[in-house]
């Protein structure tokens, strides 16, 4: 480990770290995170790169470039610490040459395994839980001064702290993620977030509020509301629930300031919603405020009673399908998503059959299926995972059957209409390319639209108007007829609209 000279008072550390190919005046710690997982992990990676950057830090592209590397990592479903393992080992070599390299583990793995990482997978010095994240730096600095390996993944219980996002004007991303809250107070059978986040804990609404607000100043056109069950979010500061039902939480609440205070916003969703707190003042919310998008991802798991018993949903079949019944109702045109297990313990023919004939008699537009995966400290552990690898993976391949054709019908008849299309950036498959002017974006209901031709790029952030000319298997390809909003809207479309009808099929 490099020990940092005593006498640079005026510089933070980690902006003082000797190491070669810097002047003593440029020095800076040089940073990758590597994000593994959900939406949460992405947000706490933005976050995490921002403690870093407000430390002296700077992001670079190439492990053999940093002095950091930290993998955030997610241990929801897959075989986590084999992952981590796995990339860890690729920097070992790079680690025997630079042992003064710092290996760094945050997310839901280091929180779970804590210390005995530090054991388990040679290589790491610092293992850091979701809520330490602001100590990054100062246990970096820690270990640069050569300070033994370090485990850190103490829950910030009694006075939880949020990461703040301090977007740069300009440089905000088109859809922002705010945090609402952390942690899950559910225990569905299956899950290892409440022992990987710990219990609920919510940020003030004013913080919320806030961060929304420099978002949308900075340039962000759509906010992404962020928590595990992000409708059960409370805040003494709000209105009180608008029924005495238990499941009523003040989240209704929250959405009607976020509308009310950034008037700006063009779209605002939620991720994930627990459907027991999807109740009446939700549905309302959705009717009276535009700004929702028409689109909700309302994770079912199951469509047997018998499951969803046994994975401690607390609801029914019956109380699911009402709900979404209900939500689809309020706004003309909205549609629903869901996440569904296949082969949760003791799962028959039936059951899973069960599970199928909920996804056509919802409707769903999309859905995440995912096989069953027994996870540490979870109460299912203490059911066999008695359903066999090959029949899950038939159950999933059936699942993904008819959520393609439900998927493609959908699509399909979307074909000829016109849409609004937040355009997000280049299009996936020409990531980092913008030159080749093919973009896509969004519906509000969160269909991928993609459009293509000269000037393609300069839509980037604009709400456009769109024809949609094709149904590829998981998206559109459309042309624009008018762009919306303040920034010359004809200018910018109509060029794109003559040429993108000439464009050629993919
Ligand atoms: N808050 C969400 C909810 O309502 O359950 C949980 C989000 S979780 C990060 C994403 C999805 O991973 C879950 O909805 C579930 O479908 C899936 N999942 C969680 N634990 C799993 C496990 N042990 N095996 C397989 N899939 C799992």
């Amino acid at each position: 480990m490099t020990v940092l000279p005593a006498s640079r008072p005026s510089v933070h550390p980690l902006a003082s770290r000797p190491s070669g190919g810097y002047t003593e005046d440029t020095l800076a710690l040089r940073f990758i995170v590597r994000t593994f997982g959900c939406q949460m992990n992405v947000h706490d990676s933005d976050r995490m790169q921002e403690v870093l950057r407000a430390a002296g830090g700077f992001a670079v592209d190439r492990p053999d470039e940093a002095d950091l590397v930290v993998f955030n990592t997610c241990s929801v479903r897959e075989k986590a610490e084999q992952k981590l393992r796995s990339e860890v080992g690729k920097l070992a070599s790079l680690k025997r040459a630079r042992p003064d390299l710092v290996i760094a583990v945050a997310g839901c793995v280091a929180q779970q395994e804590g210390e005995k990482l530090l054991e388990r997978v040679p290589h790491i010095d610092l293992v850091i839980g979701p809520d330490n994240v602001t100590e990054l730096p100062a246990l970096v600095t820690e270990q640069m001064s050569g300070a033994p390996p370090t485990a850190r993944t103490e829950f910030d219980v009694s006075a939880p702290r949020f990461l703040t996002a301090s977007p740069e004007p300009g440089r905000a991303p088109v859809v922002a993620f705010v945090t609402t809250m952390k942690g899950c107070d559910e225990r569905c059978s299956f899950c290892v977030v409440p022992y990987t986040r710990g219990p609920e804990r919510y940020r003030p609404a004013r913080d919320v509020i806030d961060e929304v607000h420099r978002f949308v100043d900075a340039g962000s056109r759509e906010v992404l509301l962020l928590g595990q069950t992000v409708d059960s979010f409370r805040d003494p500061e709000l209105p009180p629930p608008e029924s005495d039902d238990a499941d009523e939480s003040q989240f209704p609440h929250l959405l009607r300031a976020i509308a009310r205070e950034v008037p700006s916003l063009a779209r605002l969703r939620y991720t994930s919603p627990h459907p027991r707190h999807a109740t009446a003042s939700l549905f309302r919310a959705h009717a009276e405020l535009d700004v929702l998008a028409r689109h909700v991802h309302l994770p079912v798991q199951s469509g047997s009673d018998r499951v969803l018993r046994r994975m401690i949903r607390r609801y029914t079949r019956a109380e699911y399908v009402a709900r979404a019944e209900r939500l689809t109702r309020a706004r003309a045109g909205l549609t629903l998503s869901t996440d569904i297990i296949v082969g949760f313990p003791g799962e028959t023919e039936e059951d899973f059959e069960q599970t199928l004939s909920i996804v056509r008699e919802v409707g769903f537009v999309s859905l995440f299926g995912f096989k069953y995966s027994p996870r540490p400290h979870t109460p299912a552990l203490r059911l066999k995972d008695d359903v066999a690898e090959p029949v899950k993976s038939e159950r999933l391949a059936r699942l993904f059957e008819v959520a393609q054709s439900l998927g493609a019908a959908h699509l399909a008849k979307l074909v000829g209409t016109r849409q609004e299309v937040l355009v997000e950036g280049a299009s996936k498959s020409e990531k980092g390319d913008l030159s080749r002017e093919r973009v896509q974006g969004r519906t509000d209901r969160s269909e991928i639209v993609h459009m293509e031709g000269p000037g393609a790029s300069s839509l980037v952030g604009e709400i456009v108007q769109v024809e949609v000319v094709r149904a590829n298997k998981h998206s559109l390809y459309a042309v624009p007829t008018r762009a919306r909003g303040a920034r010359s809207p004809s200018k910018r479309g109509l060029p794109l609209l003559e040429t993108a009808r000439r464009a050629p099929a993919t």
